[in-house]
């Protein structure tokens, strides 16, 4: 790796610029477990390691910028939250955070089911031998081809997400001569955000049916009318990086409700109720996630109090976890290439990825946390904005960060918690190519993902 000087970084005098970070680590080199997979460390010279393997062993052999996945992270986080739910529950890992045939293979080997809402997804999860009867379809826009697929193919559940699609899945079961269990997804009037919850009457966004003004109580009416549908439950998420538990609460409260009415209207208890995903990861070390058993105490009692109240014998919860499982376990490596140092401000550190594979800060305003690994260093900290390589100022990958200043191009970056939302969200902006997956364990890395080529890119442009 080459070295090469460059003026020194600008000093964090007495006023820093304006950004979201507090005082700078007393070791740069420390590694806050929260944020990092597991099996990560840093070897005898600094360099980090992860399932056995160094990130400068993993930029020789796979390139940069790469997203590294901790394989052994990835199963114990999927085996601890089956083990919290047991088995009277169901955990239904979220296909759209992270989707490749080795992760349902493992998903399958852990004893999780799966969450998919397109075609591509299904045909993946299909494609490496998650059986049928434990996916779960989502979306707000199903296709009629897409549906036809589910179908045939033996899904365990649709969720309706829409009047036109209850009649619509009912039809195409009907014609496939099959009975359907479906879920009907409905919007309770909570929005959940990281460490705040709002609870509303009315719910102003794209998924799902309102509960308010009996919306929801009419489609079951006409679910429970309709032969090709087996209506098992419902359905209700209420958003995402979600820490504090009382928005589940209002939830449950309101979806156990519906479940009281349509006892009382239709004398059916429905016996299944999905409480969706959305559960928070410390992507920086201000975030405090709670441990899958915590939750899943949390969820069961809030469920079990109310329909004690209710009088209803307990349904069977499923969640719906995506980022929690796969998040953490992954980092994405990059080198960086030019370091630019703003008197004053702060120091621009290009890598050379950026918005192509990690759209989140650009979209959410996302906080990352990110680490020198090809090395250690004492040197003193610099106050610095990791950015892209893209032709778009918002290409920005960490927004505030400290870093040692005497960081140089060659050096290797590494942003922990990219395992969700990160490569599934990835485009071809500017053609650059989408890097690949490397999954590493026990002293061994294999690409599970391959990096894209110009050759891929130029096989779609048909000319
Ligand atoms: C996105 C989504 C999830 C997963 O959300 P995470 O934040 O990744 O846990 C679960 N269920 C539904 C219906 C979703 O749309």
């Amino acid at each position: 790796m080459s070295r090469s000087a460059h003026p020194a970084g600008p000093r964090h005098a007495d006023v820093l610029p304006e950004g979201h970070y507090s005082a700078p680590p007393a070791d740069l080199n420390a590694l806050d477990r929260k944020v990092w997979a597991q099996t990560v460390g840093r070897d005898g010279d600094g360099v980090l390691t992860v399932g056995g393997v160094s990130v400068t062993r993993l930029a020789e052999e796979f390139g940069t910028p790469a997203y590294v996945l901790d394989e052994d992270d990835f199963r114990a986080r999927a085996r601890a939250w089956r083990t919290a739910f047991g088995p009277d529950a169901d955990v239904f890992y979220a296909g759209k955070a992270f989707l490749s045939r080795a992760v349902v293979r493992w998903l399958n080997e852990e004893g999780l089911n799966l969450d998919v809402c397109s075609g591509g997804e299904l045909a993946t999860a299909l494609s490496a031998g998650m059986p049928a009867e434990r996916i779960a379809f989502h979306g707000n826009n199903k296709s009629v081809e897409e549906i036809h697929r589910a179908v045939s193919a033996g899904v365990g559940r649709i969720v309706l997400d829409s009047f036109q699609e209850i009649v619509r899945v009912a039809h195409i079961a009907q014609s496939l001569g099959r009975r359907q269990p479906v879920q009907i997804r409905i919007t309770v009037g909570v929005e959940a955000h990281t460490h705040e919850f709002i609870a509303t009457a009315h719910e102003d966004q794209k998924f799902g049916i309102p509960l308010a003004g009996g919306q929801a109580a009419e489609a079951v009416r006409r679910a429970l009318q309709l032969d090709g549908l087996e209506l098992i439950g419902i359905h209700s998420h209420i958003g995402s990086q979600i820490f504090d538990m009382s928005g589940f609460e209002v939830a449950a409260h309101r979806v156990v409700g519906l479940l009281r009415d349509v006892r009382d209207e239709h004398g059916v208890e429905l016996p299944e109720i999905d409480l969706g995903g959305g559960l928070g990861i410390a992507y920086t070390s201000d975030d405090d996630p709670r441990e899958p058993h915590e939750i899943a105490k949390a969820l069961t009692e809030i469920v079990t109090r109310e329909c004690e109240a209710a009088r209803l014998r307990t349904p069977r919860i499923s969640v719906e976890p995506g980022r929690a499982i796969v998040g953490p376990t992954a980092f994405t490596l990059y080198e960086v290439g030019t370091v630019k140092p703003l008197d004053g401000l702060r120091t621009y550190v290009s890598v050379d990825g950026g918005m192509s594979d990690n759209i989140r800060t650009a979209l959410y305003d996302a906080e990352y946390s990110v680490a020198l690994v090809s090395r250690a260093s004492d040197a003193e900290p610099m106050l610095a904005r990791v950015v892209g390589k893209h032709c778009e100022s918002g290409d920005i990958v960490v927004k505030d960060a400290f870093l040692p200043s005497d960081l140089a191009p060659g050096d290797l970056l590494a942003v922990p918690a990219t395992g969700a939302y990160c490569r599934s969200m990835a485009s071809n902006y500017n053609h650059v190519l989408r890097p690949p997956v490397v999954a590493v364990r026990d002293g061994e890395a294999r690409v599970i993902v391959r990096r894209e080529t110009e050759e891929d890119l130029l096989r779609l442009d048909v000319g």
